[in-house]
């Protein structure tokens, strides 16, 4: 991994005592409206609660990665002025320690050898099993799958309160490292999110259920859950989430106030002429300060997939 320039040193960063929160972003593409609407919820909740903001970049798939994503990512964040705290974490650069986990999982006996491809299972029924678990396969070409020892079928959630799953949709084991030695997401996020102290998982809705799996993890590693909140997410059409795969436009770095402007009403921020008006600084500040998350709207929103370029919703 190579950062194409170097960012100042992060002034008055001292080690948190309160609320840490993240943004997770993976350098599969460019930000895009949907992305901004995460990074302000999560950076407004953070910086409102007097509280630290980090920003990893989850880039342990490379053949997801668009080259430049990171630089450009990082370049939008500032100039959206979304200023993380500390170092910027690159998940690249912590194999040693995902292994360790893993060799601890191991251990414990929460893990095993998997030869089975993507399509035997999808055809598993839900809730069933692979028969991999017994089998003590040798590593060789094999993925690692987490069996769990308990369940979880729901959590609290800062924002949607009591969220609930059927035990059938969970699926009972899953990959922790890929056959092709690449690490999971679900094992690289519960790993830096414990590792990095954070109190609080803000993020959007479309990762809830990914949640009950995550809580597996914690659990396996006898390490307290953080809080969790899960922001709306933007769609293009009902069901259709505003992606980089379904070609969500850059931000566009001329429209920095605009793009904040639409964010914030996205989140339910009482938005005026007024402040449409006001330096990127001063919409920040408002922001901070006027952040409420009880003024979020509770259902998901169409947004046209032109949002990037429009001056205004
Ligand atoms: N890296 C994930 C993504 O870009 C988000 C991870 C998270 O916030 O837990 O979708």
């Amino acid at each position: 991994m190579t950062i194409a320039f170097n960012y100042p040193p992060m002034k008055n960063f001292t080690p948190h005592s309160g609320y840490v929160g993240r943004f997770a972003p993976s350098p599969s593409g460019h930000l895009h409206f949907g992305s901004l609407v995460t990074a302000l919820g999560s950076f407004l909740r953070a910086k409102n609660s007097g509280g630290q903001w980090l920003l990893r970049i989850e880039d342990i798939d490379p053949p997801r990665e668009m080259v430049g994503a990171s630089d450009s990512i990082m370049r939008c964040l500032e100039n959206h002025h979304l200023f993380w705290d500390g170092e910027v974490v690159f998940q690249s650069g912590r194999s040693e320690l995902y292994n360790e986990k893993i060799q601890y999982l191991a251990e414990q006996g929460f893990t095993f050898y998997c030869q089975c491809t993507r399509a035997q299972l999808a055809h598993l029924e839900p809730g069933q099993t692979c028969g991999c678990a017994n089998q003590n396969l040798s590593p060789e070409n094999k993925a690692i799958r987490f069996n769990h020892h308990f369940i979880h079928q729901y959590f609290y959630d800062e924002l949607l309160g009591h969220v609930e799953f059927p035990k059938q949709s969970i699926p009972p084991q899953f990959t922790i490292k890929r056959k092709d030695a690449l690490f999971a997401y679900q094992l690289a996020v519960v790993v830096d999110d414990i590792q990095q102290g954070i109190t609080e998982v803000a993020r959007g809705a479309d990762l809830v259920a990914a949640t009950l799996l995550q809580l597996a993890l914690y659990q396996a590693f006898k390490s307290p859950a953080p809080k969790f909140l899960h922001f709306p997410v933007v769609v293009t059409e009902p069901g259709k989430k505003l992606s980089k795969q379904n070609h969500a436009c850059e931000l566009d770095p001329n429209k920095v106030g605009t793009n904040l402007i639409n964010a914030l009403r996205f989140l339910g921020l009482p938005v005026t002429k007024e402040l449409q008006r006001e330096s990127v600084a001063n919409i920040m500040n408002w922001a901070i300060s006027e952040w409420d998350l009880n003024k979020i709207p509770a259902k998901t929103e169409c947004i046209d997939n032109r949002i990037g370029q429009a001056d205004s919703i």
